[in-house]
C-alpha cells in the first residue's frame, strides 16, 4: 500500500492533516501500524519486535474520536523511540518516555493539528504529564466533546467532579451522595446511609434529580 492510499483509510479516523502526519510517519519509520477494533482495557498499544516478527507494532483503537486517535498514537510511538534507545531498561512511563512524548507534541500543538480548547489542555498537559490522557481530568472532558456519541444522562456518563456536594447519583446501579472533596478525592456516602467511598473525579455517573425522588 502506498502512502496516498494509507492516507485515504487514516481519514476515516481523523481529520486531513493528522492522516498525512501519521501516514509519514508509518512510511518513514520501520514498524506496523496497526487500527484496532474497540478495546475497553487500552486506547492503544506499542509491542516492541519479538519473536518471528522483526518489527515493532503500534496500535491505536479505532473507535476513539480524530484527536483522542492522533494523542493515542504519539503516545504510544513515544514508547516505540524509548524502545529504540534504552530498551526495556527505563520505566515504561518515567522520564524518557515524558521526554519523547513532549518532543513529539509539543510541535503539533504549535502546528495547529488541534482544535484551540484541545490545544489549550494539551499545554497544561505537556507541563505534567501523566501516565495516560484519561488520568489529565481536563484533557479526557476536553477531548471527549468531540466524541460521536456525547454522553447523555440516561447513561452514567456525566463525571463526578462536575455535581456539587449534597448532588446524588447511581453508580454501577448503587445510590451515592456526595459528601465532601478532599485532596484529588471525592467523598461519598451510599444512600440508604452506610458507607463512605471514596471517587475519582473522573468516574462517570448518572445523577438523579432528586426532587422528583421524593414525593
Ligand atoms: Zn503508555
Amino acid at each position: 500500500m502506498n502512502t496516498t492510499q494509507y492516507k485515504n483509510i487514516l481519514e476515516e479516523y481523523t481529520t486531513k492533516k493528522i492522516a498525512s502526519y501519521i501516514a509519514d510517519v508509518v512510511a518513514k519509520g520501520s514498524f506496523q501500524f496497526k487500527i484496532a477494533a474497540h478495546r475497553v482495557s487500552k486506547l492503544g498499544d506499542f509491542s516492541p519486535k519479538q519473536g518471528n516478527r522483526n518489527y515493532h507494532r503500534i496500535s491505536v483503537n479505532g473507535s476513539l474520536n480524530p484527536y483522542a486517535f492522533f494523542i493515542t498514537f504519539i503516545h504510544e510511538l513515544a514508547h516505540l523511540k524509548v524502545w529504540d534507545k534504552y530498551q526495556n531498561k527505563v520505566k515504561s512511563h518515567g522520564d524518557e518516555w515524558k521526554n519523547e512524548y513532549a518532543k513529539l507534541l509539543i510541535p503539533l500543538i504549535n502546528k495547529n493539528y488541534f482544535p484551540s480548547d484541545i490545544s489549550s489542555a494539551l499545554i497544561s498537559h505537556v507541563n505534567n504529564i501523566k501516565s495516560a490522557t484519561q488520568y489529565d481530568t481536563v484533557l479526557s472532558q476536553t477531548l471527549d466533546k468531540y466524541n460521536e456519541n456525547p454522553a447523555s444522562e440516561d447513561d452514567e456518563s456525566i463525571y463526578i467532579t462536575n455535581l456539587k456536594i449534597g448532588d446524588v447519583f447511581v453508580f454501577r446501579g448503587r445510590k451515592f451522595c456526595i459528601k465532601e472533596q478532599k485532596r484529588k478525592l471525592i467523598y461519598c456516602e451510599t444512600i440508604p446511609k452506610s458507607r463512605i467511598y471514596a471517587f475519582n473525579p473522573i468516574a462517570k455517573v448518572k445523577p438523579i434529580n432528586i426532587k422528583n425522588e421524593i414525593r
